[in-house]
């Protein structure tokens, strides 16, 4: 099974929404979503009715392609929220934005989640002041999230973080900049998120 290949903008038009897929582009008036903001295709412009098992299919995809993931490891977050204690569909959110790579990206250091997992798999990053090249790695509060001292020349990352710094980083981040560096303040809350998603029909989805 591999990744999904079709060009990236087409998706955030399916699915009626930007999901931030191609880095800076996505904040310019060049995406395609603000551009031509109606399905991809022929029929493109037609409104469907959709069943509920189609809206609950559309909704977990939506989410599934922000996060860059594949089925299995996503239905391993769901698990893992249906077994933990508290609401299923906040903590499905939460354990998505506590991975490394998304962090990353929240922080600015990349353009978007991908290119924050390359970032991350190129072992760039130490949480804790300790190596961590692995994307799904969950951040916990307290964490310190920092480029290696030896990385801060990196051309990628400064030139990415010029252009995003008036980003806004979620109120549960907190970046210095100036030094690379990153602070987990606490866990996220579902009011956090700031996309649209829901997560309820996305529970109904795997609890058939
Ligand atoms: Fe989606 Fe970004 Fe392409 Fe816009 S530019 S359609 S947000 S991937």
């Amino acid at each position: 099974m591999g990744r999904y290949t079709e060009a990236v903008c087409r998706l955030c038009r399916r699915h009626g929404g930007k999901l931030f897929l191609k880095g800076t582009r996505c904040q310019t008036d060049k995406c395609a979503v603000s551009r031509r903001p109606f399905s991809p295709g022929q029929h493109g412009k037609v409104r469907k009715k959709e069943s509920d098992y189609g809206i609950q299919v559309a909704e977990k995809q939506k989410l599934k392609r922000m996060y860059g993931l594949l089925e299995r490891q996503f239905r391993n977050y769901f698990r893992k929220a249906s077994k933990a204690k508290g609401v299923t569909g906040s903590l499905l959110l939460q354990y998505l934005e506590r991975r490394l790579d998304n962090v990353v990206f929240r922080l600015s250091f990349a353009a978007s989640r991908s290119s924050a997992r390359q970032l991350v798999r190129h072992s760039l990053f130490k949480v804790n002041g300790k190596n961590v090249n692995i994307p799904s790695y969950l951040v916990r509060g307290g964490d310190t999230i920092e480029l290696k001292p030896k990385e801060k020349n990196q051309k990628i990352v400064k030139e990415t973080l010029e252009l995003l710094k008036d980003r806004p980083v979620p109120k549960w981040i907190k970046r210095d900049g100036e030094h690379f560096k990153g602070m987990i303040l606490s866990l996220p809350e579902r009011d956090d998120i700031e996309y649209t998603v829901d997560e309820n029909m996305i529970v109904e989805l795997y609890s058939k």
